[in-house]
């Protein structure tokens, strides 16, 4: 091992806990500081981890670089599919669908944002407009079940698609394990049954059951919601956000797959609550999302069992949540990473980046020994926008809809919702404008499509695009039709999988 380079740094990291989070921050932790440090991961077989978590979003591209995984390694080895937006369904209305692609819309056709042309085209000509939908490729290419990797050539339309991966959680866990064993991570196998303080308050070591005892510098609490030490020891409070977004359960059920796998997940909106659909190259995965002052578990269960379309392939799985997030993720030396850090619920497949973003932001201010204070309100404070922001965004999809078929859905409409997201709302209904502001995850694209998809209409077109009203009639039909023509030549999504990364595959 190599010596640290002064006497305040870090020279142990305990991470509590081994499922997505425990084993990232590890993997990413042992790649980074590179055997300066003694790494050891705690985690219980008994306890298990929570098992669901298969959807990514495709910044989880750059954690793979991060740990030098080559994607087709990956692939087979998670059994992963190609994952380039989200279909939802029945969330506008019952029976309609909209896609909320990965990626921009359109070209650069000039100073504004594309969908400002495409405004002013769709009130005057919309034969000639069509969907918005149609100027992204990946959301054309995802509708006709076609996946290849970007184009190398930066002039080709392929350059640019952007794209994530559904995948196995244990089987995630698995692989990122092997590296970061393979990188000198320590993995010991216990409960932990008490966690011990030093005279400063701060955490000085945790004590297995079996009485064995872990001591570090620097704990990392990835026990999952329970937060064992970041709730649990220190008491770092939670801010609840189910007034804002009250599903509060979940029933997972892996059934086989019956069809191609498509390369988009599915959200199907149910009476209280949403379905998803995650094909994977061994099976499906399915769940049910729910609000359980509208719906009990039995008839949540229920509606998965008679909605999902092959043989289930274990038992059903019932789990409990609230949305929300611990009010100090760093307090002294604890940080929490991952479902201790809080939750928010699983609709834009937003868990694992904020694991991912967790961890560079961890690398970004890595502490020595003092835990500067200012370091960790700095830490904080970015983490809590962060969930803020993306908070927002998953408020939009319910309180946005025009459904009134049941209680849930009346709740959503009428609900009040957060300042912040009033006020996007009301600049998009105005001009359709949006602005990005910092720590925004996502950006002007993906708010469109699902502002759009939900029924939100500016009540006028930018004044500054309806100007260039002329040229869009011909311009658009023809960014259009580039699109369609490479969304075609590529190739179909089952047949990449079985050529570039089918599991079983050397
Ligand atoms: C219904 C649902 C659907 C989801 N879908 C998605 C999705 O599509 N995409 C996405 O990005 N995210 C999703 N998530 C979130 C995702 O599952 C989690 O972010 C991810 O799995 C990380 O979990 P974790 O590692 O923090 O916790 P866990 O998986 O719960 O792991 C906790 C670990 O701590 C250990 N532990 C706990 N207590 C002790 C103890 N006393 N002693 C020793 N070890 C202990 C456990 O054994 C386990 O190893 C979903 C979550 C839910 C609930």
């Amino acid at each position: 091992m190599n010596q640290p380079c002064s006497a305040d740094a870090i020279r142990s990291i305990a991470i509590i806990g081994g499922g997505t989070a425990g084993w990232m921050t590890a993997a990413a932790l042992a790649r980074s500081l590179n055997g300066r440090c003694r790494l050891t991961l705690v985690e219980s077989d008994e306890i298990g981890t929570v098992g669901v978590g298969e959807a990514t979003i495709p910044p989880i591209r750059q954690m793979n670089a991060l740990l030098g995984i080559d994607e087709s390694d990956f692939a087979r080895a998670t059994q992963a599919t190609f994952k380039l937006g989200i279909a939802f369904e029945n969330w506008r209305t019952q029976g309609e669908r909209y896609f909320h692609p990965f990626g921009r819309f359109g070209a650069d056709i000039g100073p504004l944002p594309f969908q400002s042309y495409w405004h002013v085209l769709a009130r005057t000509r919309p034969d000639l407009a069509g969907p918005l939908d149609a100027y992204s490729l990946p959301a054309v290419a995802a509708a006709r079940g076609k996946f290849c990797w970007p184009s190398p050539d930066p002039r080709n339309t392929l350059h640019n698609i952007s794209y994530a991966f559904h995948f196995d959680a244990g089987l995630y866990a698995r692989f990122l394990r092997a590296r970061a064993e393979a990188d000198g991570v320590e993995r010991v196998e216990g409960r932990v049954g008490d966690v011990t303080l030093a005279p400063d308050g701060s955490v000085d070591g945790v004590k297995l059951v079996d009485g064995r005892r872990v001591t570090a510098d620097f704990f990392i609490d990835c026990s999952g919601f329970r937060g064992l030490l970041i709730e649990g020891t220190l008491h770092a409070g939670y801010e609840d956000w189910r007034h804002w977004l009250p599903c509060d359960s979940a029933v997972a059920l892996p059934t086989q797959r019956v069809e191609a796998p498509r390369p988009y997940t599915r959200s199907i909106a149910g009476a209280a609550g949403w379905q998803w659909r995650i094909p994977l190259q061994h099976r499906m995965g399915n769940g049910h999302v729910f609000c359980s002052e509208f719906m009990s578990a039995d008839d949540a269960e229920a509606a998965l069992r008679r909605d999902v379309d092959g043989a289930p392939l274990a038992d059903a799985k019932l789990l409990r949540f609230a949305t929300g997030r611990r009010r100090r993720v760093w307090q002294r030396n604890v940080l929490a990473i991952g479902l201790a850090a809080g939750f928010l619920e699983p609709l834009e497949s937003t868990s694992i980046h904020l694991i991912q973003s967790a961890i560079t932001r961890l690398l970004a201010l890595f502490p020595d020994r003092s835990f500067a204070q200012a370091d960790v309100d700095y830490y904080n404070a970015t983490t809590a926008r962060e969930y803020e922001r993306i908070r927002d965004f998953l408020v939009l999809h319910y309180h946005a809809t025009e459904r009134d078929d049941s209680p849930f859905w009346r709740h959503c409409r009428t609900m009040p919702v957060p300042d912040t997201l009033a006020a996007r709302l009301d600049l998009y209904r105005s001009h359709g404008r949006f602005f990005p502001v910092e720590l925004d995850l996502f950006l002007e694209p993906s708010w469109v499509a699902v502002m759009e998809g939900q029924g939100v209409r500016p009540a006028r077109a930018d004044p500054m695009a309806a100007m260039e009203a002329d040229r869009l009639a011909d311009l658009l039909p023809r960014i259009r039709a580039a699109i369609s023509r490479a969304a075609e030549a590529m190739p179909d999504h089952a047949r990449f999988i079985a050529e570039n990364c089918a599991a079983g595959q050397p």
